[in-house]
């Protein structure tokens, strides 16, 4: 394993402080490119969590009182600092994570209009007037923030994930504390040293880096967190379920996807190619909305293999800083053997492999399947890689049918110029965003992102997050 000089040793950002782990524990980072140590990161403690949790519920009271001109400039302070800093964010997603660069820009971009938009939150956190049934009563509601917001961000867009959903909670007056993917601490080292250079106040905003299955426990658990935001996997998002149940601490979960496309014989191949590229090959298939089962009408399916084959022998799978370079490293070894073991699965059970399987050093080459079948692993469960299964489908009806049988619920995407068919599709399908003749990879800052089912609950975006994180409190006045 190789070592660079000067590697860096992350520290916890606890009450506007950088301390190191109470263990004084630390632990590697990978590069996923090749396995040597990107860096080192305090190994969070429970007590780590305790003392984070205690510093945000003691910035609370004053900070839930600032005014909404400061809190704006703030965030709009925090997005001037990541356009001052943007190559040494973009540098951190290429060798923390392995974006090739087109993500890795794409990701930064995304997560300065996430911390823009919050910006417009602040002075939005209203509530209304309300009719009285008693003469002289004057009524009214005031929306309130909640308190300490947990933060758990996955590894795969940990930029976009952090900006998104700390900005929108810093806008509504809550404070945070941050745990970021055990894989990605450094981006959010990096985003606590803006949200503290923008002015924020000490305890605002922590993070304590960490393995979650140490440490997320002490974090979902605290009753004195008052609101959960995680983003990662079904089975993690599962159990933090469970302990929120017990507390009765809102939660909103954005969870795992199996999302379908389905391509009617209307449908303009000459555009529908590059989205469905798209739709699976960005960041080497790790994304919750990438399509990983496509369901194409029979006249036009040999056609679509072709092509999308053909797309497929020529996606970039070179140098990460090259921006042909489409194709990312898988980011674990688990992850790693989760995807060989997909593949290796479905070939033993018959699937054919129409491109791809093999690997070339960390990265596995842009993979479709035809003839999978339901006993196969792929089928149904999400492989969170450049692999994707195509099935022929003989109607608009069969097609639906087959997109609903899932127990996931995330995005969808259907391609025709059957106006008819495409909203009935958008009605009837049971996930949570559905985009016609467009990419299931596709979110924007304001609209309401999120998922049915094994997918999760809640939604996140501005207006997702402002109802999500605050709370409506009724006042009267008898006059
Ligand atoms: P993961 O579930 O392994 O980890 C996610 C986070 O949970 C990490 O910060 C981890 O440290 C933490 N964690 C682990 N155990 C915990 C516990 N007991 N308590 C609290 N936190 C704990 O997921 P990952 O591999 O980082 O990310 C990939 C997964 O995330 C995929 O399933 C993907 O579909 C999903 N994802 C969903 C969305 C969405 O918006 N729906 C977006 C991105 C990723």
């Amino acid at each position: 394993m190789n070592v660079k000089t000067n590697t860096p040793i992350l520290q916890n950002w606890i009450g506007g402080e950088w301390c190191d782990s109470s263990s004084g524990e630390t632990f590697e980072v990978l590069n996923p490119l090749d396995d040597s140590v990107y860096c080192y990161a305090a190994k969070g403690t429970g007590d780590d969590i305790r003392k984070a949790v205690a510093a945000a519920k003691s910035a609370f009271p004053a900070y839930k009182n600032t005014t909404p001109t400061e809190r704006e400039r703030w965030l709009l302070r925090v997005a001037e600092i990541m356009e001052e800093r943007k190559a040494e964010l973009v540098d951190c997603l290429i060798d923390e994570i392995g974006s090739p660069i087109q993500k890795a820009m794409f990701e930064f971009s995304k997560g300065l209009t996430m911390v823009r938009a919050a910006a417009g939150l602040c002075r939005n956190v209203r509530g209304e007037t309300i009719p009285s049934d008693t003469p002289g009563k004057f009524s009214m509601s005031i929306r309130e923030p909640l308190g300490v917001v947990a933060v758990i961000t996955p590894f795969n867009v940990p930029l976009i994930k952090l900006t998104r959903l700390i900005s929108n909670a810093l806008a509504v007056g809550n404070t945070v504390v941050q745990l970021p993917s055990e894989l990605s601490p450094h981006i959010s080292v990096l985003f606590a040293q803006i949200v503290a250079d923008a002015g924020f106040p000490p305890g605002t905003f922590n993070v304590v880096t960490g393995y979650g299955v140490d440490i997320g426990d002490d974090l979902t658990s605290s009753t004195e967190v008052d609101f959960v935001s995680f983003t990662g996997s079904t089975v993690v998002g599962q159990h933090i379920n469970e302990i929120c149940a017990k507390n009765r601490t809102p939660i909103t979960l954005e969870l795992g996807g199996k999302s379908p496309t389905v391509v009617l014989a209307d449908a303009d191949l000459d555009k529908v190619m590059p989205l469905a590229a798209r739709s699976i090959f960005m960041f080497g298939g790790q994304a919750c909305i990438a399509t990983s089962r496509f369901y194409v009408e029979r006249p036009i399916f040999d056609e679509f293999v072709k092509r999308f084959s053909m797309i497929a022998s020529k996606v970039g799978m070179g140098d990460l800083r090259d921006p042909n370079t489409i194709i990312a490293p898988i980011i674990s070894e688990r992850q790693r053997n989760r995807v060989k073991t997909h593949i290796a699965d479905a070939v033993e059970k018959g699937a054919t492999v129409v491109i791809g399987g093999e690997w070339e050093g960390n990265r596995c080459q842009p993979t479709l399947l035809t003839d999978v079948s339901e006993e196969m692993t792929l089928c149904r469960e999400e492989t969170f890689g450049p692999v994707t299964a195509i099935y022929p489908i003989d109607s608009y009806e069969e097609g639906l049918e087959k997109a609903n049988d899932t127990e996931f619920g995330l995005a969808s995407a259907i391609f025709t110029q059957d106006i008819s068919k495409a909203l009935h599709f958008a009605q009837n399908i049971g996930a949570g965003m559905c985009h016609i003749n467009g990419p299931t990879i596709y979110d924007e800052a304001h609209v309401p992102f999120g998922g049915n089912g094994k997918s999760g609950s809640g939604r996140e975006g501005t207006d997702a997050d402002l109802e999500a994180m605050t709370e409506l409190k009724w006042i009267t006045v008898q006059l």
